[in-house]
């Protein structure tokens, strides 16, 4: 999801889908017909705004934010369709319905093509005018819930400090990346990943510079595993990595780099010089364990293994 996506998402979810009086804006030369559609409208509980040429309305569009624009076609100064590219351009969230005459009804099918929600022919029935607006207004409503429960269900499976999974999700992960493998004949392994002496980076650093390092370390990891691998903050300075479709031999292979990595790497949140080190432990499924806590434990054993031997190194789970 990109930056703009994830920002008119989060304009979405802040704005209560049912409560919110829904905003529209009318657009049409003729004030007399603006008047009562916009009597209309505000009886319905709508907050309305008119403007009796495109030009306005387009200004009026930069300034504020609309759910609905009904405009008509024919208007001095500037097309229908001109008035339809620019609007949605400027207001991509905004729903555009076209109000046109029956001989102009192309250019009304035109303006959908270009992303006009629905078309009303002049002269048209106030009944229908509303069932219209309401059909047209309950699609967003529709679209925030839908946004809404995308944020949460976000929210409920990312950490929100590095943007990893997080603790709760990565069981889910472990569950269905079993499945797989088991259905498939696949197998996979699990790097078990501790940042060591971290307790002395805060003390040393500060607790926001520990948070610092805790981000790049996550973008390091980012830029080094590949699309399928599942990558999790499994606790505080405690890391996961499910390598999908990787045997232990080649997971050790990527083990080693990725210990070789932060070593070697240069962190923005800390003074000149300032260096961290991993230790990590690496076991494979089905080889090493066939249940998801027999797994984790047997990684767990690993790292325990690479802490006892000096840190900085990664251990590969071996039967003793
Ligand atoms: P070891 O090499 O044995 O792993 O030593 P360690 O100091 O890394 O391990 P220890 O478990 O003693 O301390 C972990 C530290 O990680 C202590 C805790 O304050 C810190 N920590 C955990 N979560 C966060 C966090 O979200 N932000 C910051 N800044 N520190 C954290
Ligand atoms: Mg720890
Ligand atoms: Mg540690």
């Amino acid at each position: 999801m990109d930056n703009d996506t994830k920002n008119n998402n989060n304009s979405i979810i802040n704005e209560d889908a049912s409560s919110e009086r829904s905003r529209i804006m009318v657009i049409d030369d003729e004030e007399s017909f603006l008047k009562v559609l916009q009597g209309v409208l505000e009886v319905n509980g709508y907050w309305v705004t008119t403007c009796t040429n495109a030009h306005d309305a387009i200004d009026e569009l930069r300034k504020d934010v609309y759910d609905l624009v009904i405009t008509d076609l024919k208007m001095p100064g500037m097309s229908g369709v001109d008035f339809v590219q620019k609007a949605k351009k400027i207001s991509p969230n905004s729903y555009l319905v076209v109000m046109t005459g029956f001989p102009s009804v192309e250019t009304a099918v035109k303006c959908m093509k270009l992303g006009a929600t629905d078309y009303l022919v002049k002269p048209f029935d106030m009944e229908y005018f509303q069932i219209i607006v309401e059909r047209t207004l309950y699609k967003r409503v529709l679209e925030k819930r839908a946004a809404e429960r995308d944020y949460y269900e976000h929210i409920s499976r990312v950490d929100g400090l590095t943007g990893l999974y997080n603790h709760r999700f990565f069981h889910k992960l472990l569950d269905s990346e079993i499945s797989r493998a088991d259905r498939y004949k696949h197998n996979f392994s699990l790097l078990m990943i501790d940042i060591d002496d971290f307790k002395k980076i805060n003390d040393r650093f500060g607790h926001q510079a520990g948070d610092k390092v805790l981000k790049e370390i996550a973008s390091l990891f980012k830029s080094l595993v590949r699309k399928i691998d599942r990558l999790v903050r499994y606790g505080g300075e405690e890391f996961a990595i499910i390598l999908s479709e990787t045997a232990k031999e080649h997971g050790r292979i990527f083990g080693n780099r990725i210990v070789e990595s932060v070593a070697s790497f240069i962190f923005q949140g800390l003074p000149e010089g300032e260096k961290i080190t991993i230790s990590a432990g690496i076991a494979g499924y089905p080889d090493d364990a066939h249940t998801q806590e027999d797994l984790i434990r047997k990684a767990d054993v690993a790292l325990y293994k690479a802490k006892s031997a000096g840190k900085n190194i990664l251990c590969v789970y071996k039967e003793d």
